[in-house]
Parts: C-alpha cells; sequence; structure tokens
C-alpha cells in the first residue's frame, strides 16, 4: 500500500495539528460553519487539494489512489458530514469528497 506522506506532507501535518490546537476543541464542533477551503488558495495549491478527489492532479501527484478522499483520511473531523475540519486547513472545511497529496488513510 502506498503510503502518500512524505517529509514536507509529515510537517504540514505537525504544523497543521498544533494550528488546530489553537483553535481549540469547541471550535471543531461548529465545523459545519466554515467557511470552505478556497482550491485557488496557497495552502490548497501546495497540498494539491481539490473539492472532488476524481480531480485530484495525478501527474504532479503520482502518489495518488483511487478512491483516496478526504472522509478516509486520518487528519478529516467531519465524521459522515459532507465537509468537516481538516488539520491542515485551520479554521476552513474540507469536502469529505476531497483529497490533498498528505492524504493518511486511516487505521
Ligand atoms: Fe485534510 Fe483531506 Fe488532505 Fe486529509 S486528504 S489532509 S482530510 S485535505
Amino acid at each position: 500500500m502506498t503510503n502518500s506522506i512524505d517529509r514536507r506532507g509529515f510537517g504540514r501535518i505537525c504544523a497543521g495539528m498544533a494550528a488546530v490546537a489553537a483553535v481549540g476543541v469547541g471550535r471543531l464542533a461548529h465545523a459545519a460553519d466554515l467557511p470552505h477551503v478556497d482550491e485557488a488558495g496557497a495552502q490548497a495549491q501546495a497540498l494539491g487539494y481539490v473539492h472532488d478527489a476524481s480531480k485530484a492532479d495525478k501527474a504532479k501527484f503520482p502518489a495518488f489512489v483511487a478512491g483516496s478522499q478526504c472522509s478516509g483520511c486520518q487528519l478529516f473531523q467531519g465524521g459522515a458530514a459532507e465537509w468537516g475540519a481538516c488539520a491542515l486547513f485551520a479554521g476552513q472545511a474540507v469536502s469529505a469528497k476531497g483529497w490533498c497529496s498528505a492524504f493518511a488513510k486511516k487505521a
């Protein structure tokens, strides 16, 4: 099985988790109210985030595995919701059907 987290991705994950911790658990309870990530934003572009995993740039991110999406990622905090918080996008919501290059399959 392919693990798509490289060293840079791991660093981003750590930074994102620290940011989420700073936001606080209470904020996460209202993840549905968060603005959606802008795919054109700097962080989204750097990570190759897309709202629709099927539109992931497979040439730029060859580690993409078909079928992987935010809802199956360890960093997705939306449960069964369509949108949820992600440790890498503090204060914003990602789509459950989205994907980025830091995808880490849930155990
Ligand atoms: Fe966040 Fe989705 Fe990327 Fe996982 S795949 S790190 S939930 S944006």
